[in-house]
């Protein structure tokens, strides 16, 4: 049986060292995030946002206290069916020598050409597709042709958003683009998040301006919380 992520997320008091390095990367980490809330993470290089993106995502366990997902703690979950419901855009973009759209489409059985050109579209990266010569169906990697770093971006952005997840990370995946691409993905993302628990890692203000709520992080600890006007 498949259980359906809802979408509450919960840190009570997590702690992470990574075991290989034995830096402590989060320390008593605290923050609910109803269903379908927005949750923006910032903080200055190497204060912890990819750690934490990378927990929910239960790459790790955690060393101390709990990650709670609709009140039930992570790591009962059935870590397969759990992360077929999360969109997670890593930092670092993996794309495949295969097609566009099988690069949208990836790990799903069942998708329809509709359904990966809305992905691309709501991504900001369909008129760049439609201008190849073979649109979708162009290939990737070394024996096709190369992506600028803000295509790729967008493209493991629709990889994402194709799944209609209940939880959506984005891990600073928007640096890469310009401001006015940061801008339209940012519209289309707003229907699209809705409903959706989302956590942003971001740089700029343009991101996180909507956010619910603002945590800062410094040395793997939240300094700050709280929406952008009290911030
Ligand atoms: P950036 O903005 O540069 O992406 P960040 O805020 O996302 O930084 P993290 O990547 O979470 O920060 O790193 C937090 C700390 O954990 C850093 O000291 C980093 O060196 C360390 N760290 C990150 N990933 C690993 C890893 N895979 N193994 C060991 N240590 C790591």
């Amino acid at each position: 049986t498949t259980q359906i992520i809802e979408g509450k997320i919960s840190f009570k008091d997590v702690s992470f060292t990574y075991p290989d390095t034995g830096i402590t990367a989060l320390k008593n980490i605290n923050f609910d995030l109803e269903k379908g809330q927005f949750i923006a993470i910032i903080g200055r290089t190497g204060s912890g946002k990819s750690t934490l993106a990378n927990l929910i995502m239960r790459m790790y366990d955690v060393d101390s206290g709990a990650i709670l997902i609709d009140e039930q703690e992570l790591k009962t979950i059935n870590l397969n069916n759990y992360r077929n419901q999360i969109g997670f855009v890593p930092q670092e973009v993996f794309l495949f020598s295969d097609t566009i759209k099988n690069n949208i489409a990836f790990g799903l059985s069942t998708v329809t050409d509709e359904e990966v050109e809305r992905a691309a579209t709501n991504a900001a990266v369909y008129n760049n597709i439609i201008n190849f010569e073979k649109k979708f169906e162009t290939m990737l990697g070394e024996r096709g042709i190369t992506l600028s770093g803000g295509q790729k971006q967008r493209v493991s952005i629709a990889r994402a958003l194709i799944k209609e997840p209940k939880i959506l990370i984005f891990d600073d995946c928007l640096s890469a683009v310009d401001t006015k691409t940061e801008e339209e993905i940012l519209n289309n993302l707003g229907r699209i998040m809705l409903g959706k628990t989302s956590i942003i890692v971001a740089h700029r203000i343009s991101t996180i301006k909507n956010a619910d709520k603002i945590i800062v992080l410094d040395q793997g600890m939240i300094i700050e919380q709280g929406t952008h006007q009290e911030l």
